[in-house]
């Protein structure tokens, strides 16, 4: 792959940037280049955030068009995106390793199921509404779109990720300027191309890759009126205080270290239940944010978990990401790579016991990849079950009854997804229920687009997808009348 661009595309036309700086993405299977597109700085998005503003503020424009006008536009969106799957699929799985299997999953038919989730909220999207005063007279509540929104996104799940805002944004009226990381830039150039093709009016959808400090250029920018962000705790806590000093409304998807809480009565036949417990566990090599990388197991069946999550992680095939059979790939970046060592080498320096992994497979040579990892016997109070360590590694922590399994989860500082395991799904959703979580699944976990996502404690602020995510992007008119 050799793909170079050398524009932006911004106000519905490919302009030049404002510098020579460039970006180069990386092969995270082979650590070889794959082309190069601009960088953009603070002109850049400065010119992006203008075309935003004109689109939003023109009389006849996006934000004053019929919802329905705007979901076909959306329809078009989705099935501009479908057209280039195959082009999707491997150019996010070439520079954030994610295997191609899942990625034609998550990273092609998700986001245009979500934009045709929302096209369809949009057809039954409700403005205004007249209603009785208390003390007398009609009152008429008003729901505007916010204004211009500025998407910031991560490079696990580049596309994903943006459709979470890009299409609530749509459905509202917004109109938006996108900065993807500078990690995943070279599938954010197929999405303009499928805003283009989809004939969005100008400037309803800017795309500019760049680093931090275009982001936080963004953030702060005065023609901005809404930020959404995914992507670490530490950028997520820096831009909320960006927004909390301007008073902007602000979204946070930030990270998690979730429980998966396998129960007395759990089934643990891999064939049966593999597949969930991989998607809950170790999907994108477990580069994912909802993942429940701390398995509590009863000590009652201790040994039969340690050993059955054991040989599940062990026969996981590791490979390159463009190889169909590939289950783990390699990690996005060298950056990364040495972060989820550094935790593999505090986990045994904490005196946990390596059951499986715990260092780079022999082959492939190239890439950056580390083998899945599993450590039984950690401590809850460690780091290794305290902090988000972003790759392939689990950590399993024995408890007494129901009670201290809810206890052991709740004992967090994030508060994102999660999993309960049992053969009994009530008995699951009650144990789901008192875990402090702002999702969680029962021997299953998918964030569907058809309800609200997003963490509480240091794992965010405010919630995407579903009608409640809607909000986000609305503010609401009060008229008494
Ligand atoms: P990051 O949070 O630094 O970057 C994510 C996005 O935010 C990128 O587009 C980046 O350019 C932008 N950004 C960073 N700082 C910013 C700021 N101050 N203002 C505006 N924009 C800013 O994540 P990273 O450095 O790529 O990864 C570091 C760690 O973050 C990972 O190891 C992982 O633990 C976590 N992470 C979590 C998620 C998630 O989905 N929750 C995604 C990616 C990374």
């Amino acid at each position: 792959m050799n793909l170079r661009y050398g524009t932006f595309y911004i106000g519905g036309a490919w302009v030049d940037p404002a510098t020579d700086r460039t970006i180069t993405p990386v092969d995270a299977s082979t650590e070889e280049p794959l082309g190069e597109v601009p960088e953009g700085t603070e002109a850049d998005i400065d010119r992006a955030v203008a075309a935003a503003r004109t689109a939003f503020d023109s009389p006849a424009g996006w934000s004053s068009w019929e919802p329905a006008r705007r979901a076909e536009a959306m329809d078009r969106l989705a099935d501009a995106i479908d057209r280039r799957a195959d082009e999707f699929v491997a150019r996010v799985s070439a520079q954030n390793g994610m295997p191609v299997a899942v990625a034609r999953q998550l990273e092609t038919g998700y986001p245009s199921a979500i934009l045709r989730y929302f096209a369809g909220l949009a057809r039954e999207l409700s403005t205004a509404e007249i209603r009785p005063g208390l003390f007398g007279g009609d009152i008429e509540v008003r729901r505007e779109p916010v204004g211009v929104v500025a998407a910031i996104v991560p490079w696990n799940f580049p596309q994903a990720l943006a459709m979470f805002k890009i299409a609530p944004a749509l459905a509202t009226g917004c109109t938006l300027v996108v900065k993807p990381s500078p990690e995943t830039v070279l599938d954010a150039y197929l999405l303009a191309e499928a805003v283009e093709e989809a004939g969005l009016p100008a400037g309803v959808v800017n795309i500019v890759p760049g680093g931090r400090d275009a982001g936080a250029h963004l953030v702060a920018h005065p023609a901005v009126d809404k930020v959404a962000f995914t992507g670490s705790t530490a950028a997520g806590r820096a831009i909320a205080e960006t927004c909390g000093r301007l008073l902007r409304p602000v979204t946070l998807e930030l990270g998690g270290k979730s429980a998966a809480i396998v129960l007395d009565d759990a089934e643990l036949d891999l064939a049966k239940i593999g597949e969930g417990l991989f998607g809950a566990t170790l999907l994108n090599n477990g580069q994912t944010c909802f993942l429940g990388t701390r398995i509590l197991a009863p000590r009652r069946r201790y040994t039969e978990v340690v050993d059955a999550f054991t040989a599940f992680t062990g026969s996981l095939t590791v490979g390159a990401a463009s190889d169909p059979a590939t289950q783990i790939g390699p990690l996005a970046t060298a950056r990364q790579r040495e972060r989820v060592e550094s935790y593999i080498a505090k986990g045994i320096g904490e005196g946990a016991r390596l059951t499986t992994g715990g260092g780079r497979p022999a082959d492939p040579e190239r890439g950056w990849f580390v083998r899945p990892t599993v450590f039984a016997d950690v401590d809850n109070a460690s780091a290794i079950a305290q902090e988000e360590i972003f790759g392939p590694v689990l950590s399993i922590i024995a408890y007494d009854d129901e009670d201290d399994a809810v206890r052991i989860a709740n004992d967090s500082d994030f508060g994102l997804g999660g999993t309960v395991w049992t053969a009994d799904p009530e008995r699951g959703a009650a144990v789901a229920r008192r875990v402090r979580t702002g999702t969680i699944g029962v021997n299953r976990y998918i964030p569907d687009p058809a309800a609200p996502f997003g963490g509480i404690k240091a794992s965010g602020l405010g919630r995407e997808l579903g009608p409640e995510g809607l909000t986000a992007y609305q503010r609401f008119q009060t008229i008494y009348r």
